[in-house]
């Protein structure tokens, strides 16, 4: 059991969030984040959150169920913010999905990798932002071990959307309520998106929180990845690098 004296300093820092289909999140933070980003080191706030129970509504209960709740076995989503993310004109904000392989061992089958760091890199240059990280978006929802799956039938000739139609997925399962939720919390004034795909565009403007304009972010197109990227533009409505589009 925690002391009182180390709860109260650690519920400061922590607050309930209701979304309106009464699901709710805790989220935790900021906590100061000092980053590598090539040859600088960048602070960031870092944030994170967990998905209540119906049991666990309140911050007492959370803190006296992290040891009992093998969190560790559970991923959490996060997220990084820079600069006055609350009240700057035009904050850039990336919802990037987590990808284990791309984003921690750097494979080149999809541009994730590149799209994490040049997302930082273009938040930190415009001065203020927020990269959420999102940890349940694995392979387009399906999961690691399934993405592993997928990845398996792409060796035999599938593309990335064919492959998660074979094991029985939709092409693309993610949904931005959560991420929305915590977004609204953090500021209520539109952002710019960093974004190929429209649907996360059309997701934040249902929530009135879209700007005019979205930023695009392509690169690191390579012999691995090609395909993968076709894929994106041919059957996932990606805009293609060289399209505006205005929604
Ligand atoms: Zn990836």
């Amino acid at each position: 059991m925690l002391t009182i004296d180390i709860k109260n300093r650690l519920k400061e820092k922590m607050k309930i969030v209701q979304n309106q289909d009464q699901s709710s999140v805790c989220l935790v933070g900021p906590v100061t984040l000092p980053i590598q980003l090539e040859n600088k080191v960048v602070t960031f706030k870092w944030y994170t959150w967990l998905k209540l129970k119906e049991d666990t509504i309140d911050k007492d209960s959370v803190l006296d169920s992290i040891t009992t709740a093998s969190l560790a076995d559970l991923q959490q989503s996060s997220i990084l913010v820079y600069g006055d993310f609350e009240n700057s004109d035009h904050p850039l904000v990336r919802f990037h999905s987590i990808c284990h392989t791309g984003d921690i061992f750097g494979s080149k089958r999809c541009d994730c990798g590149y799209q994490l760091h040049q997302s930082l890199k273009m938040i930190v240059e415009n001065g203020h932002g927020a990269l959420f990280y999102l940890a349940n978006h694995e392979g387009r929802g399906i999961g690691l071990f399934s993405k592993s799956l997928a990845y398996l039938l792409q060796e035999e000739g599938y593309d990335t959307v064919e492959a998660n139609h074979a094991l029985g997925f939709e092409d693309d399962l993610r949904t931005y309520e959560e991420p929305l939720m915590i977004l609204q919390e953090l500021r209520s004034k539109p952002v710019i998106l960093i974004t190929n795909n429209p649907k996360k565009l059309f997701a934040l403007k249902e929530k009135g929180l879209s700007a005019d304009s979205h930023q695009p972010l392509w690169g690191d197109s390579n012999l691995y990845n090609k395909k993968y990227l076709e894929t994106k533009v041919m059957k996932s409505g990606h805009i293609p690098e060289q399209k505006e589009i205005t929604i």
